[in-house]
């Protein structure tokens, strides 16, 4: 099976892409034609057998999430989840700005499939041009008649709603997501009831993440078996994973799942090498809230299973590549002063302890930080992770015990001479 097969990306380089009449040519809304003829079962049994996994960072079952909705009269909503904001997450971004039908059509199909009627594509805030492109695509397929009642000629109607964020990364958990939607504070909700039970509204609500939503009119077309064929036994087909930090070719790929972390990294294809041809001293596989792992990991191969058995998570896909030459206590600060900045307040140990952990982290990395300290920090992150309200807290610590557990002499080295062993003051970070 090629390693290159090409599900999100085929056709993200054809010139005009983002434009109806483009998409069109390229077979553009054949795979939402084809789902109006089937039934909304077949459909989701088709997603099930693809085997395909959510891509916002959790990896459930999408197919098993949206026959998870609960029945009952109440109107179901989907909500498609574009408020990517995962530090090293760059995927959706690419997805909605360059080929944001592929979105919508994915949108369409997955409404009819779990028989919603209102859909809302909800885009982060700081992306005003993706915003811009999935509303200009949104208007055209009303115009064509791909939205709204009774489209293409069928008996299945529905509205798709884009709405922008205002720039909060905890509106991106899907029961904050929700919340704003409804016009209030973007704060979590607790869980169970999950959104597919009690969601938007009070109704059955699917949320799946951007890139989800995009692989959906592919498995339509191609089937779920083909789709399947890829990857590995557990974690199928393909996924973006975007590269950054110290590569020589940073950048989104399309890969099937199972690649081995070095040849993403170091492939001509994909990453090229480490950015001056150092040694890699750590990566962060999917996005800044998931683990460190080291070197010796790095033939690992690249699916939820195998990234999960060797200490972190596939995540978002975000692989961020750390160099030899890299500050890991200042790093670390780095992502956790994003977290602090992103709590939303509602739970003590989250909001106190992001703020303490910042204070500590910024104490050691300028030399002015205790030995003490160091057990300090995995001892706040052991009161933060497991409890706090939502999953921000327990992301707001990975990075710290997984660092110090892997870099402690480095974190000492700031305590006994002041400053980083790589570098002295001028060392970097990656963040
Ligand atoms: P989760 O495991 O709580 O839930 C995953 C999904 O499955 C949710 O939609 C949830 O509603 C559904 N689900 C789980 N159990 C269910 C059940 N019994 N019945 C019905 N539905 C059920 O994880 P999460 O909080 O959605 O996501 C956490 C992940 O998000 C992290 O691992 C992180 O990698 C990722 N993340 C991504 C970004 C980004 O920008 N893409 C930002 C922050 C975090
Ligand atoms: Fe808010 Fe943090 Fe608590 Fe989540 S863990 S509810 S972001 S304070």
């Amino acid at each position: 099976m090629p390693e290159t097969a090409k599900f999100l990306t085929k056709y993200i380089d054809v010139p005009g892409i983002d434009t109806l009449e483009v998409y069109r040519q390229n077979g553009g809304y054949e795979a939402l034609a084809k789902a109006l003829k089937s039934e909304p079962d077949q459909i989701v049994e088709e997603i099930k057998k693809s085997g395909l996994r959510g891509r916002g960072g959790a990896g459930f079952p999408t197919g098993m999430k949206w026959s998870f909705l609960a029945k009952n009269d109440k109107p179901r909503y989907l909500c498609c989840n574009s408020d990517e904001s995962e530090p090293g997450t760059f995927k959706d971004r690419m997805l909605m700005e360059r080929n944001p039908h592929l979105l919508v059509e994915g949108v369409l199909i997955t409404s009819y499939a779990c028989r919603v009627k209102t859909a809302f594509i909800y885009i982060r805030g700081e992306l005003p041009y993706a915003a811009d492109q999935v509303q200009r695509a949104v208007d055209e397929a009303y115009e064509a008649g791909l939205i709204g009642s009774n489209i293409l000629g069928s008996d299945y109607s529905i509205d798709v709603i884009v709405h922008r964020g205002a720039g909060a990364y905890i509106c991106g958990e899907e029961s904050a997501l929700m919340e704003s939607l409804e016009g209030r504070r973007g704060y979590p909700r607790l869980k169970p009831p999950f959104p597919a039970v009690v969601g938007l509204y009070g109704g059955p609500t699917v949320i799946n993440n951007c890139e989800t939503l995009c692989t959906v009119p592919a498995i339509i077309e191609q089937g779920g078996e083909y789709y399947a064929s890829f990857g590995t036994e557990k974690s199928k087909g393909t996924r973006i994973f975007g590269l950054s930090g110290h590569v020589k070719k940073p950048g989104n790929y399309e890969v099937a799942l199972g690649i081995p972390l070095r040849t993403l990294l170091y492939d001509e294809q994909y990453g090229g090498g480490i950015l001056n041809d150092r040694q890699v001293k750590a990566v962060i596989p999917g996005g800044s809230s998931t683990f460190f792992l080291g070197p010796d990991k790095l033939d690992i191969p690249m699916d939820y299973e195998s990234v999960a058995a060797a200490g972190s998570m596939l995540g978002s896909g975000g692989v961020i590549v750390i160099n030899d030459e890299t500050c890991i206590v200042g790093t670390i600060a780095r992502a956790v002063e994003f977290y602090r900045d992103e709590s939303c307040g509602k739970c003590t140990p989250c909001r106190e302890g992001t703020y303490w952990l910042t204070e500590l982290l910024e104490r050691l990395e300028h030399g002015h930080g205790k030995m003490k300290d160091i057990d300090l920090l995995t001892s706040i992150c052991g009161n933060i992770s497991g409890k706090s309200f939502c999953p921000l807290g327990d992301a707001a610590t990975s990075l710290i015990t997984s660092g110090v557990r892997m870099f402690r002499e480095e974190f000492e080295y700031h305590v006994t001479h002041g400053h980083c062993m790589v570098g002295g003051h001028h060392k970097h970070t990656i963040i």
